[in-house]
């Protein structure tokens, strides 16, 4: 008899997720919360890691074909304020058969791989959203918003930065925790007033005054942007207009001798703001009959650009756990977990130290533009600091 995997969550960690439960042999069932074909937005885009894309083939899936949609970005490039360059750093690839780091709109990811999801013959389940499960010794029953439930061997709670199975799994705890800083973005495709720099491959990001910046130049001749204003306090959608938030993005970047005002003038609508999170540590990964992955599990900050990874990681080695260990689900659990904590600790390290950077005064920022091409000559000056992320291979 099959093993059934109930899915919750169809973002990235629940699809590959879906795809590498069936490939050890589970029928798995992906029960998403939203409607189908509502879209989200949250960051507008991503720039999913090269070692994250790796991990695809591991699946038989060619990450060039689910990310057509998007486009190569291989390289930052740093400056400040004052539009000075500081550094030019490696984001990732290409590797021998030619993945790079690369920047897709959330919509288009998340629509690919649920194609992929549904090429394979996984049903992929709309309007569910997980609010209780009871865990037996013989199954595992998820009861859903509408009161309906369904039952299976295994539940993945892959539910996102909110998982209400972590919340389950974890009674006290602990709950995402606000960064101190803002996300929006949005796309262009009118003429901007500034003198872009439109390298293919490159994507920029500037210390601005007020704000931290970043954008690149789509293949399509638009640009795409993104901003993180500092908040000491999180914002509720109400807070703003798209009119006022606009016009206040404007204004924080005013100052600067950067392109971001005049990129977010050409943009009808900046989208956000978000509050970013990321979550301290999650006692308990896993019961039974129970385990979690991607953001569930371990959010780490947007600044890492490694969430996206990571969730993909965690789906492709609980796949293989599972088949490694026939029979055996609580060993394949214990396996999963031992094989990724670690890891993923310390990318949500990486990430908090990333993003605490945005939000330096004007002494530390004085400071930081002075030392940071140094820090970063010594930093390479024996590979990649970065090569234990990029380099992994699950
Ligand atoms: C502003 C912003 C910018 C980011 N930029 C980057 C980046 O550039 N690069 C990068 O790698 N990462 C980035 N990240 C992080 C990245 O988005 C996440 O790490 C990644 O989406 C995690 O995948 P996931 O599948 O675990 O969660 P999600 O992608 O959030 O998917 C969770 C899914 O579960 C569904 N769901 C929620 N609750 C339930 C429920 N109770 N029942 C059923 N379904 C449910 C949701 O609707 C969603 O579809 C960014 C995040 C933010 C917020």
């Amino acid at each position: 008899m099959t093993n059934v995997a109930l899915v919750a969550g169809g973002g990235i960690a629940g699809a590959v997720a879906a795809i590498a439960l069936q490939r050890a042999g589970w029928q798995p069932r992906l029960l998403e919360s939203r409607p189908e074909g509502v879209a989200d937005e949250r960051g507008a885009f991503l720039t999913v890691a090269v070692n994250g894309l790796t991990a695809l083939r591991a699946l038989d899936l060619d990450p060039a074909r689910l990310l057509a949609a998007g486009f190569a970005t291989p390289t930052l490039a740093m400056a400040n304020g004052a539009g000075r360059r500081l550094a030019l750093l490696p984001l990732g690839g290409p590797t021998p058969d030619g993945t790079v780091t690369t920047t897709i709109r959330r919509a288009d990811l998340y629509a690919a791989m649920r194609a992929v999801v549904a090429e394979r013959g996984i049903p992929i389940e709309y309007d569910r959203r997980l609010t209780d499960y009871t865990e037996r010794a013989d199954g595992v029953t998820a009861t859903f918003a509408d009161g309906s439930t369904a039952s299976g061997d295994l539940l993945v709670g892959a539910d996102g930065l909110r998982s209400r199975t972590r919340e389950i799994l974890n009674p006290d705890g602990p709950a995402p925790t606000y960064l101190g800083l803002l996300n929006t973005g949005g796309f262009t495709d009118r003429p901007v007033e500034a003198d872009l720099d439109r390298t293919p491959g490159l994507m920029h990001m500037a210390f601005g005054r007020r704000a931290f910046f970043g954008w690149a130049p789509a293949p399509d001749g638009s640009v795409w942007w993104f901003a993180n204003p500092p908040s000491k306090q999180p914002v509720r959608p109400a807070d703003f207009t798209p009119a006022s938030w606009r016009a206040h993005l404007i204004d924080l970047f005013a100052d600067d001798d950067l392109p971001a005002a005049a990129i977010i003038r050409a943009t009808d609508v900046a989208i956000g703001p978000w509050n970013t999170d990321d979550l301290r540590r999650v006692p308990t990964w896993r019961s039974t009959r129970v385990v979690l992955a991607g953001d569930a599990a371990h959010a780490v900050a947007p600044s890492s650009g490694q969430g996206a990874s990571m969730a993909i990681e965690d789906a492709v080695v609980l796949g293989r756990c599972v088949t490694e260990r026939p029979g055996d689900l609580p060993g394949a659990l214990a396996a999963y977990e031992q094989t990724r904590r670690a890891r993923v600790e310390k990318v949500v390290a990486v990430g908090r130290r990333n993003g605490s950077g945005k939000t330096a005064g004007p002494i530390g920022a004085a400071i930081r533009d002075a030392m940071l091409p140094l820090v970063m000559k010594m930093a390479f000056r024996k590979g990649n600091p970065q090569a234990w992320i990029l380099d992994h291979r699950v």
